[in-house]
């Protein structure tokens, strides 16, 4: 696995040329991430699971090799080369100055994007607990589904949508706002089970919307079902407002909502925010009624 990351990062190290010369080495530069990001799952997949899943360290084959074949869609490379100059640029204008529960708080109150109780799968605050820590734009984001008492996310075999809980469950606004980007179209990758992804998808944030809550602060929740959301850009909605339903589009290795809260409409170039919500109940403490932050592992429901 280390002479595969070694290897993706010298490809991707070339696309440096593409900014002295011959510009289709930029193209390269996707490689260098791709290295990145394989180095990160590695170690990751040797200390933490993605919990809800597995107890034990789960069987990532399927998981890798959709992966690597998401290398050869050419739709999934514009995408990777996006996020990649989308951290350059974050990194040249941001670094010593990125958001942070010290110098960051929202201003606007944010409830759960859902109805009932859900699990928080990824997410937290800390280097140790967050999302992806080292992709600024989603530093601070969230991973949300539901799961039964035995803390499992399915019933039946798994292999199915409809066997997940969360599948086709509302997603509703967080908070008042303008919805400024819709994406609707995405199929939902039906092979759920052995956690591959969906290598062929046009883009692997799913199906997503962006809305505007205030001057600097956008929710952007995503992995949407096909077809499913029910607002439009430019359309002004409330807080607890039906929006879509939870599906597996994008690249999700089973039906989830993703959610996080970013600085800009631009989803490539914005800063994830630290987000607290306000009248949520996280189970096994006291209610809590101020700015919470909250953190993998926790069931959460809104209060109303
Ligand atoms: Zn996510």
């Amino acid at each position: 696995m280390k002479q595969v990351v070694i290897v993706f990062k010298i490809i991707g190290a070339l696309g440096v040329i593409g900014f002295f010369g011959d510009k289709h080495f930029l193209y390269l530069l996707p490689f260098y991430l791709i290295g990145v990001i394989l180095g990160k799952v590695e170690k990751y997949r040797s200390k933490k699971p993605e919990s809800g899943l597995a107890t034990t360290a789960p069987d990532l084959t399927h998981y890798y090799s959709s992966v690597y074949l998401s290398l050869l869609n050419p739709f999934n490379i514009v995408l990777l080369a996006k996020q990649l100059l989308g951290q350059l640029y974050i990194l040249v204008f941001y670094s010593y100055r990125l958001p942070s529960p010290a110098t960051f708080q929202n201003k606007v109150q944010y409830i759960l994007p859902f109805r009932g109780t859900w699990k928080v799968g990824r997410g937290g605050i800390t280097a140790d607990t967050s999302h992806s820590w080292n992709l600024y734009t989603q530093r601070y984001a969230y991973d949300f589904f539901m799961t039964d008492t035995d803390d499992k996310p399915n019933n039946g075999t798994g292999n199915h949508l409809d066997d997940y809980y969360c599948f086709d469950q509302e997603v509703i606004a967080p908070a008042d706002g303008t919805v400024v980007a819709v994406k609707n179209s995405i199929p939902d990758y039906t092979h759920v089970g052995d956690l591959s992804v969906d290598w062929k998808s046009r883009d692997f944030r799913g199906n997503y919307v962006i809305i505007q809550h205030a001057a600097n602060e956008y929710s952007f929740i995503a992995h949407f079902k096909q077809g499913s959301i029910v607002v439009s850009t430019g359309d002004v909605i409330k807080q607890g407002q039906l929006i879509g339903r939870c599906g597996n589009s994008g690249h999700s290795t089973m039906p989830h909502i993703h959610f996080h809260l970013q600085n800009s409409r631009k989803f490539w170039i914005a800063l994830g925010l630290p987000i607290t919500f306000n009248d949520i109940v996280i189970a096994d403490t006291p209610n809590n009624t101020g700015a919470t932050y909250i953190t993998g592992g926790q069931l959460v429901h809104n209060c109303h």
